[in-house]
């Protein structure tokens, strides 16, 4: 079995790193957060102190940080992971980050020699936790190939998108993609309660209909009908409102450099950007139905 540097143990890399250590890797676990670090030793995991510590000597790394500026903090200049891996090592960013900063950690790893890919994720902490959730892979195909049995142990789907970048590429538009069909589904539950519908009767009937979509069935942003959905525990996240914002923002400055035209995706992202600054900080991003309600002004 290998050793598992794991960087960033939050929301989602806590049930990433707890399901590597459960498949019998010795995962060696660092996060800015002793309380995190502690979390993934009673999970199976053991604790690092430093970055140093966690990446020095391990077969794999995965990294799970908020942004492209973290991942840029971690992995380049002196004392970051690219200068303190195995040189056979295979390195994974898990993190939603911008196709940039992406291309130029790629670029770094390339000329070391270091098989690195881009590997963002989507499923949410359920999946997170469950070894549940779907990879889109960005690098060469050799890197692809080793990333791919550690990230099977974390997901149920792994699919290559292309070269360095591809990942992240992806993973913004179906994020994009995700933000509409939750306000999508918020609005057609406001529009339901205001006519007087129940619930879990209009989920009833919308997910087996056309509105079915994975906010409503997976991710239910009213209590009730999803048990595990960030609505029945008052909206903790789950997936943090400002991430979507960020991921949001990141669609929307790609979308301008690659001349697309994406009318919705610019009103969720004013959506967000509003749901943000009138409460919804702290929120999970199902959240934004308070907004829609009238709840948050
Ligand atoms: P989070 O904020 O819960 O976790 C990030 C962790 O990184 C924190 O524990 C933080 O302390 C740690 N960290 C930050 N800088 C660090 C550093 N320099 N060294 C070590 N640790 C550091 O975020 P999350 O919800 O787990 O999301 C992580 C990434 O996954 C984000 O890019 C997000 O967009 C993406 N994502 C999240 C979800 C979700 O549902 N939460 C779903 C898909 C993708």
């Amino acid at each position: 079995m290998a050793v598992i540097g794991f960087i960033g143990l939050g929301n989602m890399g806590s049930g990433m790193a707890a399901n590597l250590a459960k498949a019998g890797h010795e995962v060696r676990g660092f996060d800015l957060s002793a309380d995190a670090v502690a979390a993934l030793t009673a999970k199976g995991g053991k604790a690092a102190a430093s970055v140093a510590e966690a990446v020095t000597g391990a077969d794999a790394v995965v990294t799970m940080l908020p942004a492209g500026k973290h991942v840029r903090g971690v992995y380049e200049g002196e004392g970051g992971i690219l200068s303190l891996v195995r040189p056979d090592a295979i390195v994974m960013d898990c993190s939603t980050i911008d196709v940039d900063s992406a291309r130029a950690v790629a670029g770094l790893a390339a000329e070391k020699g270091l098989a690195f890919v881009d590997a963002p994720v989507s499923g949410g902490v359920a999946a997170a936790e469950g070894g549940t959730l779907t990879f889109m892979v960005g690098g060469p195909e050799a890197a692809f190939e080793a990333a791919r049995p550690y990230l099977d142990k974390m997901g149920k789907a792994v699919i290559r998108a292309g070269e360095a970048g591809a990942g992240q590429a992806a993973k913004i538009c179906n994020n994009m993609l995700l933000a509409i069909h939750m306000i999508g589904t918020c609005e057609a539950f406001v529009l339901a309660e205001k006519l007087g519908l129940d619930h879990q009767n209009f989920f009833d009937i919308a997910s087996k209909a056309s509105g079915q979509n994975w906010s409503l069935t997976s991710y239910c942003p009213v209590p009730g009908p999803v048990p595990a959905a960030p609505s029945n525990r008052d909206y903790r996240p789950g997936f943090a409102a400002p991430m979507m914002l960020k991921d949001l923002r990141l669609a929307m400055a790609t979308a301008k450099s690659a001349g697309a035209d994406v009318e919705i995706g610019a009103l969720a992202e004013q959506l967000y950007t509003r749901f943000n600054e009138t409460g919804g900080e702290s929120l999970d991003f199902s959240g934004i139905i308070r907004m829609i309600r009238g709840e948050l002004k």
